[in-house]
């Protein structure tokens, strides 16, 4: 790429990142969206009721530690509100902890494939990016070497595959990360069993993180508000860090309603786990791999069509799904659970473009 002018302006990690690409947003109505992982149904009423008594104080400054949403926050967590920050979407707590934590040259680690904005927030800071592959099936690797990282990133469900780590997995790296914090990513954790959540041990490991968001589970993707849990010592170290009105009036009264609207939440988690599994079922019926999904997408593997072009043929029926062309995503595509109506959209066109069951069968062998 030709250096422009004014790169002598820019600092030289930022010059030579590549920028994170996000899932599609197309402007044009009537797309079927499966490639963003949001949540297709509209968010609790009590929400927008919520934004309406709210929308005539938008020319006041919001309450700069969004207090109100972390009370809320703690008391269905089991946590104190100290342990809990509100953030502009989880990104902006990934973010916080890059800049709390590490220093240019640093190392940061990430099970992987998962999610790519660790990356590129490392990139942003100068760190070194270690990536720890996981096994074909999505397990964690036999060894753990991660006594020099500042940083360990674990989503959990993980994503794009979906699968779930168990509390034994997760304490085992607390364990083994040594000189630095551990984040374990809940973007998809409302998805997967009530049980499955790590926040229980924020009481045994002091260099535990745990981050979540309420753009899926609660539908507020347009919102950006996002939940970090930590212990109280580091909690107070992050707050410095923290952009001191991050979170605006709107956002902050819709997080407060959503999250104490759980009857709504049970009724959306049940409901998409149930089109979810249906979803891998008739997937496996057309001769994907999918594996065990504990979130609100699937990651299918498809030996023909290329899935780049299952993609492209997709997308020109105006149904978009997540298309990676990364090492071992290559052949893969991640599709979110969309209604029911959707997904009756996505399983037909799949028939016609997959060759029928038997031929796939043969080929993957
Ligand atoms: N973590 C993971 C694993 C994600 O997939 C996403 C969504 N792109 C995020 C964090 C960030 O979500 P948000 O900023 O909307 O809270």
């Amino acid at each position: 790429m030709a250096v422009c002018m004014n790169s002598r302006w820019l600092r030289k990690s930022v010059l030579d990142m590549t920028a994170y690409v996000p899932g599609e947003q197309p402007r044009q109505a009537g797309v079927i969206k499966l490639n963003a992982n949001e949540n297709p149904y509209a968010p609790s009423p009590r929400v927008l009721a919520a934004i309406r008594r709210e929308i005539g104080r938008i020319s006041l400054y919001p309450e700069s530690t969004s207090r109100g949403v972390r009370e809320i926050a703690a008391r269905l967590y089991r946590v104190a509100a100290a342990q809990v920050m509100v953030t502009n979407g989880s990104d902006e707590m990934l973010r916080i902890l890059f800049q709390a934590c590490v220093d240019a040259g640093d190392e940061v680690m990430a099970f992987t494939p998962s999610y790519t904005y660790y990356r590129t927030l490392a990139d942003i800071q100068g760190a070194r990016y270690r990536e720890l592959p996981f096994t074909d099936d999505y397990r964690l690797p036999a060894a753990l070497p991660l006594g020099g990282a500042r940083l360990v990133f674990l989503p959990n469900p993980n994503a794009p595959s979906g699968t779930l780590f168990d509390l034994g997995e997760i304490a085992r790296i607390c364990r083994a990360a040594r000189r630095g914090l551990v984040v374990i990513d809940e973007a998809y954790i409302d998805f997967a069993d009530a049980d499955a959540s790590a926040l229980p041990l924020l009481k045994h490991f002091p260099n535990l993180v745990v981050t979540r968001t309420l753009s899926k589970s609660y539908a507020l993707a347009g919102l950006r508000i996002g939940l970090g849990f930590a212990a109280r010592e580091i909690m107070m170290q992050l707050e410095k860090v923290r952009d001191y009105y991050n979170v605006d009036r709107l956002a902050q009264v819709a997080a407060a309603a959503a999250l104490g609207d759980q009857a709504w939440l049970r009724r959306h988690m049940n409901h998409i786990a149930q089109t979810r599994e249906r979803l891998s079922r008739e997937l496996t019926a057309l001769g994907a791999h999918v594996w065990p999904s504990a979130a609100n997408f699937v990651l299918a593997r498809f030996s023909a069509p290329p899935a780049a072009e299952i993609y492209r043929r997709l997308k020109r029926r105006g149904i978009l799904v997540r298309y990676f062309a990364a090492p071992r995503l290559r052949d893969c595509l991640r599709i979110t659970v969309g209604t029911d109506a959707q997904i009756d959209i996505l399983l037909a066109a799949l028939a016609k473009i997959l060759p029928n069951k038997r031929r796939q069968k043969n080929r993957l062998r």
